[in-house]
């Protein structure tokens, strides 16, 4: 168990960071096998989750909307809504996620590696 709740939320906010960051680099057009791993990265994300009262209350959720892995822009809208299912349980503003699109930004360059397109 973490010590205090500043530990936790900054836990949080580094985790939720890389979360939304890597729904934002999902494919366009995912393939099979991007699919499912994304869906096997969100599935140990929850399992793994190192605040465990935080992690079972995410379980919940996840079981009651489960991830979308279709596009980039279903996986980044339902971990923007899962997101605010945590923000609501805890009585903080919830996000409008239909302004996530350049929000999560990695500095990193579309890249060119398996000749995807710019996107
Ligand atoms: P955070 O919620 O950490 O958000 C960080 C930033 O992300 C915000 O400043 C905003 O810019 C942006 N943001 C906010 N909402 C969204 C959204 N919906 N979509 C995209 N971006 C958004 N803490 C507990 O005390 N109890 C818990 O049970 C708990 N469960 C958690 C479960 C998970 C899986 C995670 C990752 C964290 C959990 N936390 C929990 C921590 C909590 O969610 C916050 O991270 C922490 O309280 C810090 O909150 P914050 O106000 O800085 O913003």
């Amino acid at each position: 168990k973490l010590a205090n709740e500043t530990a936790k939320a900054d836990l949080g906010r580094a985790s939720w960071k890389l979360f939304h960051t890597i729904m934002s680099r999902f494919p366009d057009q995912p393939s099979p096998d991007e699919r499912t791993a994304l869906k096997s990265y969100i599935h140990l994300f929850v399992r793994l989750y190192p605040c465990g009262e935080c992690a079972e209350h995410f379980r919940v959720i996840v079981e009651k909307f489960p991830p979308q892995t279709s596009s980039r822009s279903a996986a980044a809208t339902w971990a923007c809504h899962v997101h605010n299912e945590v923000n609501l349980s805890l009585g903080k503003a919830v996000f409008d996620c239909s302004k996530i699109g350049d929000f999560y930004d990695c500095g990193c360059a579309e890249d060119g590696v398996e000749g995807k397109a710019v996107g």
